[in-house]
């Protein structure tokens, strides 16, 4: 199963969480053009965190990388997991 970007036609390769990689309402996803567009923000701790990703209830075996919205990350910009 393919996930397509939000914002264009790309695969997704990037989902929406927050600070403790909870996936954040809509669960936007983005492909690597869109993902840090609008001021999200990456985390240098999770650069291979895969994130699997729910179609409803059900697991669609996609995973997918953090991309954070802007203000997610703590004062040393980074999420929950710190190495
Ligand atoms: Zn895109
Ligand atoms: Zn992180």
């Amino acid at each position: 199963m393919m996930i397509k970007c939000s914002r264009c036609n790309n695969k997704a390769e990037y989902v929406l969480v927050d600070y403790r990689h909870e996936i954040v309402d809509e669960g936007e996803v983005f492909c690597g053009h869109h993902a840090f567009d609008e001021n999200r923000e990456k985390c240098p701790c999770c650069y291979d965190y895969w994130i699997e990703v729910y179609d409803g209830d059900t697991k669609c075996d996609v995973k997918l990388l953090p991309t954070y919205p802007q203000g997610t990350l703590d004062s040393e910009g980074c999420c929950s997991e710190h190495p």
